[in-house]
């Protein structure tokens, strides 16, 4: 191991987690989890106010670092800036959870061209915007561990809430994950998705009824939906050093919804 590659495995190094200021979501879940690890943490969410929220809650409840920055991971500019601004305040960038997404309802009959470029701009064409910038830092210590959130709609065409255009970003981030899972290993680093099935935050149209719970409930092998914590501790496994010999993966977190 290079002198750089072990102060990032064993020394202070940070974790870049996108959609974390979601007071409820699985974004502040996994970056409130990692941080009890021991990660410091950059926070990248649209929501500037709070993503500062989520960094000063960080910083006030363990010993670490942490930053929250606004940029709309759509827009590569800004999160090129954004990701400039945490990799000076911040120890080196060693891992890198791309969960920011939005949900998209519209039947495919009803869908404009604008309906159909916010989300995949969002949902793939932002983790692919992030990913860019955050390996180009993990190159240089020859380590990284970067995991994407795509979900069960990839795998079912849709069936939960969102449809066609978040099904095929959501498709296509597993996609980028093989494909960088393959030019990036040579770096060191391991590339990995996640697909959830349905978690209980307020991104399928609000906070879940007990009603729409139970009907969620209904397809599932496991008899809850899903909370963030849930995706939180899958995120921070693939992110840790056990995993190191998984790369490629999309590991589905969801109660036995789809199995292949
Ligand atoms: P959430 O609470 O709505 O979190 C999404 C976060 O992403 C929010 O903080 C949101 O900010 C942020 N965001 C949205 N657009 C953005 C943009 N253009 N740039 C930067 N940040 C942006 O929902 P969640 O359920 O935790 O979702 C997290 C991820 O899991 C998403 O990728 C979602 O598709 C995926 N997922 C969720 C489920 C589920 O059942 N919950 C299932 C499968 C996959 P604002 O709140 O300000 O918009």
């Amino acid at each position: 191991m290079t002198a750089d590659r072990a102060a990032v495995v064993t020394g202070a190094r940070t974790a870049v987690v996108t959609g974390a200021a979601s007071p409820h979501g699985i974004g502040r879940a996994t970056a409130l989890l990692l941080a009890s690890q021991g990660w410091n943490i950059g926070i990248l969410d649209i929501d500037g106010p709070g993503s500062e929220a989520v960094a000063s809650e960080i910083t006030s409840t363990y010993h670490v670092k942490a930053l929250g920055v606004a940029a709309d991971v759509s827009n590569e500019a800004e999160v090129r800036t954004a990701i400039d601004e945490l990799e000076a305040a911040l120890p080196p960038l060693a891992a890198l959870a791309n969960i920011a997404g939005v949900s998209s309802p519209v039947p495919y009959l009803e869908l404009t061209s604008d309906e159909w470029h916010r989300v995949i701009n969002t949902n793939l064409n932002g983790v692919h915007y992030v990913t860019r910038r955050v390996a180009e830092s993990m190159v240089r210590h020859n380590y990284g561990r970067i995991v994407s959130i795509s979900s069960t709609s990839a795998q079912r065409g849709g069936g939960t809430y969102s449809k066609t255009p978040y099904s095929v970003a959501k498709a296509g981030v597993i996609g980028l994950t093989r494909a960088l899972a393959r030019e990036l290993g040579p770096f060191g680093i391991t590339v990995n998705a996640i697909a959830p099935g349905p978690i209980a935050t307020e991104i399928m149209g609000g906070p879940l009824t007990p009603e729409r719970r139970t009907a969620l409930t209904a397809d599932l092998l496991v008899n809850r939906v899903g909370e963030p914590q849930d995706v939180a501790s899958a995120i921070a496994f693939l992110l840790s050093e056990p995993s190191s010999y998984i790369t490629g993966q999309t590991l589905n977190v969801d109660g036995g919804l789809y199995m292949h």
